[in-house]
Formats: C-alpha cells, sequence, structure tokens
C-alpha cells in the first residue's frame, strides 16, 4: 500500500523515502477505509486512506484529501478497539491455557505473538505488575496501547489477554478494569496470616475461640471427621490442622470475597480471575490448598486460576532451584485439586523454569497459567549484547552500580563478581553474559535504574528499532522453548 503514498509523506513530511517502511501483515480494509501501519523517520505511524468514518475518527495529520497520517496515540487505540475487536482483550476462562508475557519496554509484543503459532495456549500480552508499572514509568493505558498496535501490526487475530497483575489495592484493581483488562492477579500475601506455623495447640485454640461462633461451627463441621479424596490421594484435617488453615487463610478468604462481588462481577466485562497466594514465605501445603479450593466453593466465588506458592526457589530469569522430587510431588496434588474444583493451576515467575516445564505440562495437561516475565528485558539486552558493545557496557556498568539497590524489589541469589570482569571481555564475548545466571539476575532486576537513565534508554530503543527482526527472533527461540516443554506447542 506504502509505494502509492511514498512520494506524497516524503514530499509533505519532508522525509527520506527511503525510510518509510510498511507492516505489510497490518494491512486492513474496514469499509471502503484502508489502514496500514508504517515506519517513519523511525517512529511509527497509522497510514489512513479513505473518506468513511474509520479515517474520519482517527485523530492524526491530513496530508491531503483522504490520506491522514496517525499516531499510535490512546485516543487512535480506541478507534481501533471499536472497529477491529481483535485489537482489545479477552478473557478466556477456566479450561483453555493461558500464557503470561509481560512486555517492559513496550516493543516486544510482535515478537511474543509469532511465538503462538501452532500454540494450544492464549498470550496474556499485556501484563505489568504494579511494582514494573512504577518501575519502567508506564501505565495501565500505556501498556494496552502499545499491545493493541502490536497485535495490529501483526495483525494477529488468535485473540489475547491483558492482566492487571499482583494488584493487592482495591484502587489498583478498579483501575485495571476501567482500562479494560480482562485479567486480575489478585495478590493476597499481605492478607495470609503469619507466623502461625509456630503457634502452640493452645495458642491456636485461643485464637481460635475469638472467631464467630456460626463460623466456627461450620468450619468444624465441614472438615472435621470427613475425608476429601482428590486426585489419588485422600485428605483430612486434624482439629489443629484445621485451625491452621483457618488462621493462614481467613481475613484473605474475606477478602477475595469482596474484591469478586463487588468488583470481578461488577466490571461490565468478563474478566479471568486469578488468585494469588504465592507471595508468601511458607510454602503451600495441599491441605491449605485444599481448604482455600472449599472456601471459595462455600462463597460461590469462581477463579479462573490460583496461583500456589511452591516448594524451592522461583527466582527472576533463572532456572528452578530445589528437590525436583519433591516439587513434582506437590505440583501433582495441587494439579488434582485444582482440576477437581475446575479451575487452572497458575505457575508465577516461570520464566526459565526449562528443568521443571514438563513436569508441569504432564501434571496439568493444558490446564494451566504459566506467567513469565522479564525474560522479553533480558532478550532486549541480548540484542544490545550483539549489535551496540558500547551501549552494553553502559548498561551493565550501570546494572553493577545498582545491584544492591534493586535487590531490595526483588529476590535473587545472583553475585554479579563471581561473572567474568567487563573490562576483560571482548564484544564477541558479551552476548555470553545472558547465559550465565549471574549476570542474568544482574540484568534482570536492574532495568529500572537502566531505563532510568534517559541517554541508556533513548539508545537502547534506538538500537531496538533498527533490529526489530532480530530481537522478535530471539523471543520465538527463548518463549517457544517454554511452551514447547509445557506441551503447549508442538
Ligand atoms: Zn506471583
Amino acid at each position: 500500500m506504502i509505494s502509492e503514498y511514498r512520494e506524497t509523506i516524503s514530499s509533505i513530511l519532508s522525509v527520506d523515502p527511503e525510510s518509510i517502511v510498511e507492516y505489510p501483515a497490518s494491512y486492513t480494509i474496514i469499509e471502503e477505509d484502508q489502514v496500514i501501519l508504517c515506519k517513519i523517520a523511525g517512529e511509527k505511524k497509522l497510514l489512513a486512506v479513505g473518506d468513511g468514518m474509520f479515517v474520519s475518527r482517527l485523530e492524526g495529520k491530513i496530508l491531503s484529501d483522504g490520506i491522514k497520517i496517525c499516531p499510535l496515540s490512546h485516543e487512535n487505540r480506541l478507534v481501533l478497539n471499536q472497529f477491529l475487536p481483535h485489537t482489545k482483550p479477552s478473557a478466556f476462562g477456566r479450561k483453555i491455557a493461558t500464557f503470561g508475557l509481560g512486555d517492559r519496554l513496550g516493543i516486544a509484543t510482535p515478537g511474543h505473538i509469532r511465538c503462538f503459532e501452532g500454540s494450544s495456549a492464549k498470550p496474556i500480552l499485556a501484563q505489568q505488575s504494579k511494582r514494573e508499572l512504577d518501575l519502567t514509568g508506564r501505565t495501565y493505558e500505556q501498556v494496552l496501547d502499545d499491545v493493541s498496535f502490536a497485535v495490529f501490526q501483526e495483525g494477529y487475530r488468535g485473540g489475547f489477554g491483558a492482566d492487571g497483575d499482583h494488584l493487592k489495592q482495591w484502587n489498583d484493581i478498579r483501575e485495571a478494569l476501567d482500562c479494560g483488562y480482562t485479567m486480575i492477579t489478585l495478590d493476597c500475601s499481605e492478607k495470609i496470616g503469619k507466623g502461625i506455623e509456630a503457634m502452640t495447640s493452645s495458642q491456636l485454640e485461643q485464637a481460635f475461640a475469638n472467631l464467630p461462633s456460626d463460623y466456627r461451627r461450620r468450619v468444624e463441621e465441614t472438615y472435621l471427621s470427613r475425608v476429601f479424596p482428590i486426585g489419588l490421594e485422600e485428605y483430612h484435617f486434624t482439629r489443629e490442622e484445621l485451625i491452621r488453615c483457618v488462621l493462614v487463610y481467613k481475613v484473605a478468604i474475606e477478602f477475595v470475597k469482596e474484591v469478586f462481588f463487588d468488583l470481578i462481577q461488577k466490571a461490565g466485562h468478563a474478566v479471568d480471575f486469578e488468585l494469588s497466594i504465592d507471595e508468601t514465605e511458607a510454602i503451600t501445603t495441599a491441605q491449605g490448598h485444599l481448604f482455600v479450593a472449599m472456601e471459595l466453593d462455600h462463597l460461590n466465588i469462581e477463579v479462573t486460576s490460583l496461583a500456589p506458592r511452591f516448594i524451592g526457589e522461583f527466582q527472576k530469569g533463572i532456572d528452578y532451584i530445589g528437590d525436583i522430587t519433591e516439587f513434582e510431588h506437590q505440583l501433582k496434588q495441587h494439579a488434582a485439586i485444582a482440576d477437581h474444583f475446575g479451575y487452572k493451576l497458575s505457575i508465577h515467575s516461570g520464566s526459565d523454569k526449562f528443568s521443571v516445564f514438563p513436569l508441569i505440562g504432564l501434571y496439568t495437561a493444558g490446564r494451566l497459567h504459566l506467567k513469565t516475565s522479564g525474560t522479553n528485558w533480558l532478550e532486549a539486552v541480548g540484542v544490545i549484547a550483539e549489535k551496540n558493545p558500547k551501549l552494553y557496557r553502559s548498561i551493565h556498568q550501570k546494572a553493577l552500580e545498582h545491584f544492591e539497590q534493586a535487590k531490595t524489589f526483588y529476590h535473587v541469589s545472583a553475585d554479579p563478581a563471581k561473572a567474568a570482569a567487563l573490562n576483560s571481555t571482548s564484544d564477541e564475548m558479551l552476548t555470553e553474559y545472558l547465559t550465565d545466571t549471574n549476570s542474568r539476575q544482574l540484568l534482570h532486576i536492574t532495568y529500572g535504574f537502566i531505563l532510568g537513565d534517559s541517554r541508556l534508554r533513548d539508545e537502547l530503543y534506538r538500537t531496538l528499532s533498527q533490529s526489530e527482526e532480530r530481537y522478535y527472533g530471539r523471543l520465538i527461540n527463548h518463549i517457544g522453548r517454554h511452551l514447547q516443554l509445557v506441551s503447549l506447542k508442538d
């Protein structure tokens, strides 16, 4: 499409005609109007042609009769959403496997989309935690704007979700829902009872006695002197075990109830509701998971997925650390409980957990949500290491300077001093940093400091913009391996 208009655009905008590139997969006809995504002198724009309703709604610069160049603005995203519903996020419910991919830089999504060719899972393309938004200075709206335009760029019509990730506060959930997010991950970690493990029997009884008598009677009647056969196991609760479950989860469940009935159900659109109890010190026992599932069921709260805290360490950007046999045993129990109650099991910090992916694929049998995050950032840094060694060195240096500070936001065990020294590493060897666990974690958690430096940030975006296809290629390789190992792609 662009060839017809190249001369007009280049003369009116006084740009080099060679700097105008189109994204052919985005070409769309809407009634009589035509639209395509293109890059003009390094900046992405919509080129819209026609005199119909669609073109008239778009804001932009009119070049000549019926030809408009439009910015990738929030307003224009809403217009796209209205005319092209596939650019809007959807919810997927309890049966379809979903895969979360945060795009911290707002430019990884085309690569993410391409990973899902031939996959049975649906991508949750917009997924940023409050922490990531704060550290990258982006908003829910911007994240969704970037994703919607990327979906348009790729001409992707397979559907995607948008996750307000790890939300703890009422207002944040409301904000994400108002922006059209179709998934909410409610993080209950602050409502989960702490120190319960260490309490003595008499302390437990005392705390239990303080709860309303009708509540106590109901849980005693529901859980005591009963056997719960689930999967290949039978569960039962001693009085002490029951009280511990109550003290750990009661307040969290009350919070879930409020959020579900007052926010999720009143959102005005379908929402996948994930309950996350994973960001806690204590591991989620099968019995604890069962208690939560039964209480949710009792209150008629339908969660789409639930993320327990698994045994071992799911640290950012590196493989699973821990006893794989014990992990397998517990995973099997959690998957069976989730299956029994009809929701998906959710695995968080799922980037690079290659040694446990086959087990996750086996026991969830496609009924799962897997959240990855930050890998797209590391792949971006990998492109920088390949294409712009000088910039890579500045980024690495900055990361080293801020590692200790960044560790207050993220739990990692890396020791960057164990990685090769920067000044003794040749340009050709810089990409090796991306395969070393110490430097992977170093680069993974310091993104806020790197992006906070406008000089580094601008040059990073410029380099990535010039190497877009290489970036997408790296993402396809890396994320594709995740999907294959959890059996969501052949
Ligand atoms: Zn989590």
